[in-house]
């Protein structure tokens, strides 16, 4: 029997109606949010590119110039328009690409056979994937603030060291570690830097100047460093884009895969069929929303930060002092039905994204006083 669209449409509608709802105002646990561009103009771009595989060099020049265009322009802010990379799926792949390509450039430029890495201890979760294949990565301790301890960083470096990871916004508590002091140590002892910027790489670039006094060490991190090897930068986090769109870009890129498939033209990414439609969403909405557009979107989810925290001070609830757009606060209960992560020691972890109001934070406090 064939089967009716509008029937299938319903049944749809149907296994969606169980996921929650941004528009709620009860995720405050997620680091996505609704795309800048609203569904009518992305149907439009779906239009254009929903069949392009930009993973196949011989079929979609046109598409993959626009792709090192993206990069381009996120490299611009990243305090470096030469940048190489691509559009990944998101920071997981951005790590794990990141990490593979600098596996590789040890064994070709120093003949690191079993190499290992060094990370914070407060690495995302991708790493512990990475490990999962064999790398050996050895975890830098963390002071009291949460940022790494360089010391303690510099201390497992050692000859086989291949790649040494630093986190631009940290996935629980959105901290900042002192990437100018690690990309001193890395330059001298000529030791590839990688730093995870999923969150903060859209963030920390454009946060309103009047802010960074009330926030608690937002630092550099980008290329001006001299340093820094590689940035993981997720456009579908801070960057307003669709899912699933990361980004994974290179200070100076140099061919170090050698692999020829005998049947496409590509060049070598992690993943292989590759959707051109997020590049061209993430194009649009760099395009229209601008520096400005950024600042304006960032300065709000900042001072709404800040309001939730004053909020929850003014009831004696135990709060950090945040860094970005990550509030960190200590609660025995939440109200029923909200979407809201825990630390590793026991702070409840709210991610004020662009979709979490005001109007929500004052509902979760009064809740939270019932
Ligand atoms: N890196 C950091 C710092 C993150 O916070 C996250 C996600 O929360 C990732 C990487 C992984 O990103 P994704 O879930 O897009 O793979």
């Amino acid at each position: 029997m064939v089967r009716n669209f509008e029937e299938i449409l319903r049944e749809l509608r149907k296994f969606r109606e169980n996921d929650m709802d941004y528009g709620d105002g009860r995720i405050m646990s997620s680091m996505c949010t609704p795309p800048f561009l609203g569904p009518e103009e992305l149907k439009r771009i779906f239009d254009i590119f929903h069949a392009v595989n930009i993973g196949d060099s011989r079929i979609s020049r046109g598409s993959q110039e626009l792709e090192r265009e993206v990069i381009r322009k996120i490299g611009e802010f990243l305090g470096n328009k030469r940048a190489e990379g691509y559009i990944t799926t998101g920071g997981t792949e951005s790590n794990i690409f990141a990490i593979m390509y600098a596996r590789m450039l040890g064994l070709k430029e120093k003949g690191i056979i079993h190499g290992n890495i060094v990370v914070p201890d407060s690495a995302h979760f991708s790493f512990q994937k990475i490990e999962m294949m064999g790398i050996e990565v050895k975890r830098a301790e963390l002071n009291p603030d949460r940022t790494v301890n360089v010391e303690s960083l510099e201390k497992l470096i050692d000859d086989n060291t291949f790649a040494v990871v630093g986190i631009a916004g940290n996935t629980e508590y959105g901290r900042v570690d002192d990437i100018r002091s690690i990309g001193e140590i890395c330059y001298d002892r000529d030791v590839f830097l990688h730093i995870d910027a999923a969150f903060g790489g859209f963030v920390i670039p454009f946060i309103p100047r009047k802010y960074i006094k009330e926030l608690y060490e937002v630092r550099s991190f980008d290329f001006k460093i001299k340093g820094v090897s590689s940035i993981t930068v997720d456009p579908h986090k801070m960057g307003m884009s669709i899912i699933p769109s990361g980004g994974i870009l290179f200070r100076d890129f140099k061919e170090v895969f050698n692999l020829k498939p005998h049947y496409i033209q590509a060049k070598c990414t992690l993943t292989g069929t590759r959707s051109a439609f997020p590049v061209a969403v993430t194009y649009a909405t760099l395009e229209l929303m601008g520096e400005r557009g950024f600042r304006k979107v960032v300065g709000e989810c900042i001072e709404n930060t800040l309001y939730f925290r004053e909020r929850l001070e003014r009831r004696g609830v135990e709060t950090l002092h945040p860094t970005l757009n990550i509030l960190n606060f200590r609660v025995e209960k939440i109200p029923d039905g909200y979407a809201l992560s825990s630390t590793r020691d026991g702070y409840r972890r709210a991610v004020i994204m662009p979709h979490v109001k005001r109007d929500n934070i004052d509902s979760f406090i009064r809740l939270l006083s019932e």
